[in-house]
């Protein structure tokens, strides 16, 4: 038995049918604009190389997004070959790997922009930079009156090969907010300075997509939607874009307790009458929220339980009452299929933060499966 094929009471489910369908329907709905499917932090959790692999193989999509080197190297060293962008701030220990790799990195100050220069010298290599332009987001970026002068200067260095010009809304989750609305005229009235460059400029995360199709320019970039979930919590009208990611596991114990009794770490449960108690072998250190103690549910057998007491490291517990579970049944903690247990959105409403946070908390020990039906 090697490591890979080892079975484990608790895993995460991806259906690469459904996000393949979610990407044909994001194709539908951008038409001839190029579509970059961002893949950072593991594909937001769905697995960044089964992710990748499946996004080549839709033919749906033009580029891949990641973070950082680290993230493109392991795309590059698994066979992927479509184009990456690195959208993080460049590392100046980086910039030979991030050229040797064919990543196409981001530039957001002229200093930057030098060092790539000096490394595409030494290693007699072009390199392909995409300008980031801050337009209101105020993470990265250079200034629009700024930009006007990088990007003479980066068209002036034939090592250097301008790819694409883009920004970041920091407001686009929800239709008609003024702030993203601006941050499309800042960006236009920069483009427009420039119609002659034929380059990428691009603006559109997943709250674009859905709801500014003013912000699609020549390229998009969304994530979430993507992985099946719309930026604002609602569900795709259509029902064509849906979810793809569940995380269940196998009941692992079964005792009865009496009544009066307090149920795990500082008995923040207590029974009310002689019950059924069973065990789940997930918990915190699997990535499952401990702010769901208490408040949390989960699916049994097309039943809805209450997380009953403190979520521990390893393992939780569920009060059935008197209801059947067996060990070795499967219980649903979020489920792909909104009408067979606990959605993203409840879990990340219950635990007081975004479906984002939750897609990204999964890691190490559970093990992911993939289908495609
Ligand atoms: C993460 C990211 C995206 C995708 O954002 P979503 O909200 O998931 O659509 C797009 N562009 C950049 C630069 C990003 O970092």
């Amino acid at each position: 038995m090697t490591l890979f094929s080892c079975t484990h009471p608790a895993w995460i489910e991806v259906d690469l049918g459904q996000f393949k369908k979610n990407l044909k329907a994001v194709r539908n709905r951008i038409g001839q604009k190029f579509f970059c499917l961002p893949v950072k932090a593991d594909a937001y959790g769905h697995g960044i190389v089964e992710i990748a692999k499946a996004a080549e193989e839709s033919l749906c999509v033009d580029y891949l997004g990641v973070s950082c080197l680290k993230e493109g190297a392991i795309l590059r060293d698994r066979g992927i070959s479509l184009p990456i962008i690195v959208f993080g701030a460049l590392h100046e220990d980086q910039i030979s790997d991030l050229i040797r790799y064919r990543l196409e990195v981001t530039v957001s100050s002229r200093y930057k922009a030098q060092l790539i220069l000096q490394e595409c010298c030494k290693l007699h290599q072009t390199c392909r930079v995409h300008v980031e332009v801050d337009t209101g987001m105020r993470r990265t970026g250079v200034r629009p009156e700024t930009a006007k002068d990088l990007l003479l200067w980066i068209q002036d260095q034939k090592l250097l090969d301008l790819a694409g010009v883009y920004s970041h809304f920091a407001t686009a989750d929800r239709p008609h907010d003024s702030f993203a609305l601006q941050q499309i005229e800042v960006f236009r009235e920069l483009a427009s300075h420039f119609s002659d460059l034929s380059v990428i400029w691009h603006l559109a995360n997943s709250g674009g997509v859905v709801f500014y199709p003013d912000s699609y320019f020549d390229m998009v970039r969304p994530g979430l939607l993507c992985y099946g979930y719309f930026p604002d919590g609602s569900e795709d009208p259509m029902q064509e874009i849906l979810p793809c990611f569940s995380v269940k596991a196998k009941v692992s114990y079964f005792k009865v307790v009496g009544p009066n009794e307090g149920i795990s770490y500082g008995h923040l449960y207590k029974t009310a009458r002689q019950t059924r108690i069973v065990t789940v072998p997930i918990g915190y250190g699997d990535g499952y929220h401990r702010s769901l103690s208490n408040l949390g549910f989960v699916s049994i057998r097309g039943k809805t339980y209450p997380i009953s007491g403190a979520i521990c490291m390893d393992q939780f517990m569920v009060d059935i009452k008197d209801e059947e579970v067996f060990v070795g049944d499967t219980v649903t903690l979020i489920s792909a299929d909104r009408k067979l247990g606990p959605s993203l959105e409840e879990v990340a409403r219950l635990a007081n933060t975004i479906s984002y946070e939750i897609l990204c908390s999964f890691h190490g020990r559970l093990v992911k499966k993939y289908f495609d039906k």
